[in-house]
């Protein structure tokens, strides 16, 4: 199904709100998980830091990187919608965000992604998918207990 115009308009506001204005920017210092990834064929690079809670949810998260508005953009938006989940809904959530932008599967919980099922658009696009997963990746990464891993973002 094509996307309208409209939607096209939509997914460009919102892309270069949160890139030019992105949320949840800087650092967390602490007792925080902390992951690294980078997109090397677009430049794209995000350090992730997440602080959970003692029942195990995401009591706090923080990003900083460069690189393409896609990449930034999705960042911004991941951070704002994994805020106060618990893990387990975090990696649903990484699920469902993946079936978005590959377009393969279906998503289960379109609420929890609201916006960020804009990024759909980029399923046309194998490189642009990398760029909007790049985020999600470090987001796995910090779930499983990372402290940091400069290496795994080079893997594909
Ligand atoms: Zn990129």
């Amino acid at each position: 199904m094509p996307i309208s115009d409209d939607l096209r308009d939509l997914y460009q506001q919102v892309i270069l709100d949160h890139s030019r204005h992105p949320r949840n920017y800087g650092e967390l210092a602490g007792d925080c998980a902390h992951a690294h990834g980078d997109n090397p064929s677009c430049g794209d690079e995000v350090d992730l830091w997440v602080r959970f809670s003692p029942d195990g949810s995401i009591e706090d998260i923080k990003f900083s990187g460069q690189g393409c508005a896609i990449s930034q953009a999705s960042a911004s938006m991941m951070t704002v919608k994994v805020k106060g989940v618990t893990k387990e809904k975090a990696a649903a959530m990484i699920e469902d965000f993946r079936h978005v932008v590959t377009g393969e599967g279906a998503v289960r919980d379109e609420d929890a992604l609201g916006e960020l099922q804009l990024l759909e658009g980029v399923q046309k696009f194998p490189q642009r998918v990398k760029c909007a997963m790049l985020a999600w990746r470090a987001l796995e990464q910090a779930l499983a207990g990372a402290r940091v891993n400069p290496e795994w973002g080079r893997r594909v």
